[in-house]
């Protein structure tokens, strides 16, 4: 395993297998697993993949410490390295958590919180 799985790792147990951004449960190992116990799609679990989040991105210096790892869905990983200028992350999850509450982020809705 390297550091930046260990770190993934750890990041997801401690926030519960929550993503960082926007709350909802992530999976690990298996999207199958993960999407039978939701009761949705395999393709809908794909979203809910646990990433290693660099807080600080890579591309700006960020370190590949556990510091500057947060375990975050992958979608919400990449919409915010996506953008031209890319929110830091307390404002992304501000952005983030609105959108959800408008019912626009994710399209399956599994367990909440
Ligand atoms: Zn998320």
């Amino acid at each position: 395993m390297t550091s930046i799985q260990k770190h993934r790792k750890t990041a997801f147990t401690q926030q519960n297998g929550k993503c960082c951004y926007c709350g909802f449960r992530m999976w690990l190992d298996s999207a199958d697993t993960f999407a039978k116990q939701h009761g949705i799609t395999v393709k809908q679990a794909r979203h809910f993949q646990c990433t290693a989040e660099h807080l600080q991105a890579r591309q700006d210096g960020g370190r590949d410490a556990r510091s500057n790892i947060a375990a975050a869905c992958i979608r919400c990983n990449q919409l915010r390295h996506q953008r031209k200028n890319p929110m830091a992350p307390a404002q992304y999850q501000q952005h983030v958590k609105r959108r959800v509450k408008k019912g626009g982020w994710h399209s399956a809705r599994p367990a909440m919180h």
